[in-house]
């Protein structure tokens, strides 16, 4: 049996233009599966955030397509990406995101709100998720009253509200000192191997190594590397360009 990805992208290529030419991503192949635990790795400007930003259809390609369970971003409009990401993808930054001027819980009523829930409900499942990330006794803290870690863990809760099968993080500890780095490493570890979040997480640390059954090396747009973990061990495979 063969299994089919559930995330691809194909002959994937993404430019920018402001001074001069500069590919982005070029002509990048990739298949994720359901389950996958894929660590983004590489140097500062090969590309990583833009081919997430991409797979999470927050921008679009100058050619080449990115697949999700057999629906082509290309060809959906503005409105029909916005509605797969939201029910499929989760998003979690770097820098947080939360809106400053809403709780923990309303800053997780957000999206679930957006997907059209009234608020009432919309808080009672932002309190069900805040506890899943062990903030149920700050749902009433604001951002600035939440510390670096903590704020990780409500945009966690965030990107889980609406039950998306995957998760992808551009990141997600590069603001936190090691210990509540650590924390929300194995925050995404639970959700990947207790809940079957697929999670796709650029880092700049080996932190996620040891959770992730992929390492995905970028160099200048392309994917140059992956390790895959055999038998316990991640191990280098032979990359078809
Ligand atoms: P990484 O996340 O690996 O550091 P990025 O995806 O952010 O890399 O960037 C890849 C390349 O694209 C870099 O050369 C960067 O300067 C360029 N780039 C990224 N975003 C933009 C943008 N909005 N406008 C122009 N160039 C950009
Ligand atoms: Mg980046």
């Amino acid at each position: 049996m063969t299994i089919s990805p559930s995330l691809r992208a194909v002959n994937l290529t993404k430019t920018y233009h402001v001074n001069e030419l500069v590919w982005a991503i070029r002509n990048l192949y990739l298949d994720i599966f359901a389950g996958d635990f894929v660590v983004l790795a590489g140097p500062s400007g090969s590309g990583k955030s833009t081919l997430l930003h991409l797979l999470a259809g927050l921008d679009r390609p100058i050619y080449g397509d990115v697949v999700l369970e057999g629906q082509r971003y290309s060809r959906l409009d503005e409105d029909g990406l916005a509605r797969l990401r939201r029910s499929k993808m989760g998003f979690v930054y770097q820098f947080f995101n939360l809106i400053s001027y809403l709780s923990a819980e309303d800053n997780v009523a957000l999206p679930l709100q957006f997907a059209g829930r009234p608020l009432p409900a919309a808080r009672r499942r932002a309190a069900e998720l805040l506890s899943l990330v062990g903030m149920d006794q700050r749902r009433r803290h604001l951002p600035s009253q939440l510390s670096g870690g903590e704020q990780q863990r409500v945009a966690i809760a965030r990107a889980m509200a609406n039950e998306p099968d995957f998760l992808l993080a551009d990141e997600p500890t590069g603001n936190l000192d090691s210990h509540r780095a650590h924390d929300i490493v194995e925050l995404f570890a639970r959700l990947n191997r207790d809940m079957g979040k697929t999670v796709v997480v650029v880092s700049h640390s080996d932190l996620f190594h040891r959770y992730a059954n992929r390492v995905l090396g970028m160099l200048d747009g392309r994917l140059d590397t992956e390790q895959r973990r055999v038998g316990g061990e991640l191990r280098p495979v032979e990359h078809r360009r």
